[in-house]
């Protein structure tokens, strides 16, 4: 199928762009690196006036280090940049395991991390990610600026905090400290496919390999980027390696509720989710 017409501007300067998306009042959507938008125009899920192309904004662009201990990405930062950011890869090196999972070498190369967090789409790996960093979205409009924890930005399928005329301009991500470490696995049915089950986890260690506090979150088996608050507390304390699933099995349960989908059974998932979730405790690094 064919996208029905549309008219396309890419604007310079943000304050035109925020004023293009509030004059177009919902008939106007901001189109990033297009390797989600172009798909559900195509396929004719959605059919804007206008697409507001946000690739030449200076202000959604750029990655640094600040005085607080984070590291701000420009909501336009490619998902190959994450993969070759010396930056990223010192502070946020979650995110460099992350996206060499996101589809293939021509997703990536067009593919950004704003498009990515407002499309909000509970099988991509980067929404878990943000929420298990402690993430904080910068958005934008003509209304102003404010700042959403990642935690609180997801809202359900598809579906986020950003208002009508909003941009993600930036995202902060607190620089990891040491002797936090982190783990990241998903299941996919092909490598470059969209994760069947996912699981990204943040850990502070005691003494060598005990889990002291950790954050976990699933993606591919839930139906938005959110922390596991049980599995979460359940690993608290766990020496590893560990030999089974038994401290946390139950957990998993509390914390995911799955449905089957063509070809995957609820109870596949949870099996699934609770392999993985030893797989990546078990792997934890710096
Ligand atoms: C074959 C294929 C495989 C893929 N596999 C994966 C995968 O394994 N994992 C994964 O995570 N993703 C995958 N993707 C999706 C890809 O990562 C997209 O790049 C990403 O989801 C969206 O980023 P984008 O810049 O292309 O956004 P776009 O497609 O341009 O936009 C997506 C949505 O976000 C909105 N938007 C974009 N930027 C902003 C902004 N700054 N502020 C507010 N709204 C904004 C747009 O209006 C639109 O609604 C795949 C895509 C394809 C085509």
């Amino acid at each position: 199928m064919k996208a029905r017409n549309f008219r396309y501007i890419r604007p310079t300067i943000l304050d035109q762009a925020y004023r293009i998306l509030a004059e177009n009042d919902g008939g106007a959507v901001p189109i990033a690196g297009g390797q989600s938008l172009l798909a559900t125009l195509n396929m004719r899920l959605s059919a804007p006036k206008l697409l507001v192309d946000i690739g030449d904004l200076n202000e959604l662009a750029g990655q640094s280090y600040a005085d607080d201990g984070t590291v701000r990405l420009g909501a336009l930062t490619l998902h190959r940049e994450l993969l070759a950011s010396e930056l990223v890869r010192k502070h946020v090196p979650l995110l460099v395991r992350a996206a060499s999972h996101i589809g293939h070498v021509a997703i990536r190369n067009r593919g950004t991390l704003g498009g990515s967090l407002a499309y909000a789409d509970p099988a991509a790996e980067l929404p878990a990610c943000a929420v298990v960093l402690g993430a904080t979205l910068e958005l934008g409009s003509l209304k102003g600026k404010r700042a959403v924890k990642a935690e609180e930005f997801f809202k359900g399928l598809f579906e986020t905090d950003l208002q009508p005329g909003e941009l993600i301009v930036g995202v902060r991500f607190p620089a990891m400290q040491a002797g936090t470490m982190i783990g990241f696995a998903e299941l996919a049915r092909r490598h470059g496919d969209f994760a069947l089950v996912g699981v990204a986890a943040v850990a502070t260690m005691q003494h060598d390999r005990t889990i002291g506090q950790a954050r976990l979150a699933y993606f591919g088996c839930v139906n938005r980027a959110k922390l596991a608050p049980s599995v979460s507390a359940a690993v608290e304390g766990l020496a590893l390696p560990l030999p089974d699933a038994t401290a946390f099995e139950a957990a998993i349960r509390t914390d995911i509720t799955t449905e089957d989908t063509p070809g995957l059974r609820a109870d596949t998932k949870l099996h699934l989710a609770t392999v993985l979730t030893r797989r990546v405790l078990n792997s934890l690094s710096a």
